[in-house]
């Protein structure tokens, strides 16, 4: 267990590129060999517009992680926050340490993504900048860090806060850090990843068919199944729903011009644009 402190302690950051651009390119090709929807559509353009907005979330992440660095050992350094009040950061000590590191997970997940998810789909400023994100028309793995720059920064405000309620140290905040980004790829890949497989992974994670339905163009469906890593959030707040994934639809209703949702610089600016309220669909959609 030492071991892995240690490591995640002083991550590499050719590692954390890897696991973001490795792990990117390996479910491109994961997808692409075995797809769920069998759509056509120009997959470099795509991944090349997603990658933009990838890199504006590191660069948010990059220019901004002083401040995590900083959360993370004034936590440490003071004993405050709910894994540290636990005594379960205690390194010599295996059991506690990994009732520690799941726990702790566990709560950043929920903090730091489930939560912000939400708050994003319920506040009309913020749902703004998360549109952008939900306007992708494929979506596929490199549609999981299509954040506008705005979004990136509430979702690192969560992050910090998270760290200061639950007690991380630096370590641990890499290691939730590494599972999201792998997970948040994966549950946005158009794999073919369902049947019994699928069954089994969502009652602890969150799957492809899982979260392609909160990708679906309308609600209430885009307002279900928020989670990144555990899906045991969704379940507790009621928001977790099963859907044939074969009828769904994605973009947003607000957005399904192909050609905006595919130009940077009218997404980037969507938020300073006003609100566009909902259109009135006639029928209510059971899928
Ligand atoms: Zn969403």
């Amino acid at each position: 267990m030492e071991a892995v402190v240690e490591y995640f302690s002083d991550m590499p950051k050719a590692h954390r590129s890897l696991i973001l651009f490795g792990g990117l390119f390996f479910f491109l090709m994961v997808e692409s060999g075995l797809p769920f929807f069998k759509n056509k559509y120009n997959k470099v353009s795509h991944t090349g517009l997603n990658v933009f907005f990838t890199l504006t979330t590191v660069l948010v992440n990059l220019g901004m992680a002083g401040i995590l660095l900083f959360a993370a050992s004034w936590t440490t350094n003071n004993g405050f926050g709910i894994v540290q009040w636990a005594g379960l950061m205690d390194v010599t000590n295996a059991p506690k340490l990994i009732a520690g590191i799941i726990i702790g997970v566990l709560l950043m997940d929920f903090l730091g993504s489930w939560l912000p998810h939400f708050v994003e789909h319920k506040i009309t400023f913020l749902w703004q900048f998360h549109v952008v994100h939900h306007s992708d028309m494929n979506v596929d793995a490199s549609t999981a860090n299509r954040h506008h720059p705005g979004e990136s920064v509430l979702r690192f405000l969560f992050t910090t806060a998270a760290v200061f309620i639950v007690g991380a140290p630096f370590w641990l905040v890499m290691i939730y850090q590494s599972m999201s980004a792998i997970m948040s790829q994966f549950s946005h890949s158009n794999m073919a990843f369902h049947g019994k497989l699928d069954k089994v992974m969502r009652y602890v994670f969150c799957t492809p068919a899982m979260h392609r339905v909160h990708h679906h163009y309308r609600q209430p469906y885009s307002d279900t199944n928020y989670g990144n890593i555990f899906s045991l959030w969704d379940r507790i707040f009621g928001t977790y729903v099963e859907v044939d994934n074969s009828k769904l639809v994605y973009g947003v209703d607000t957005y399904m011009n192909e050609k905006d949702i595919n130009n940077p610089l009218f997404l980037l600016k969507i938020p300073f644009a006003g609100y566009k309220p909902t259109p009135k669909h006639e029928d209510a959609e059971q899928l």
